[in-house]
């Protein structure tokens, strides 16, 4: 097995990492309350997903 040579420094495995997570998750609004949802998730304020409310809200 290849085995590498030298142990990643900090600051390489640090300026690597600058690339993840530069783009946020894709994110919609919601067409029942217009509140910004994940996108193929179950709205997290208004509990609805696809015209059905899947989770009853209590207030
Ligand atoms: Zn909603």
């Amino acid at each position: 097995m290849a085995v590498p040579k030298r142990r990643t420094s900090k600051a390489r495995k640090a300026k690597r990492r600058t690339h993840f997570k530069l783009s946020i998750p894709g994110l919609n609004a919601c067409p029942n309350c217009g509140e910004l949802k994940k996108s193929h998730h179950v709205c997290a304020s208004c509990g609805q997903y696809d015209g059905e409310v899947i989770i009853e809200k209590q207030s």
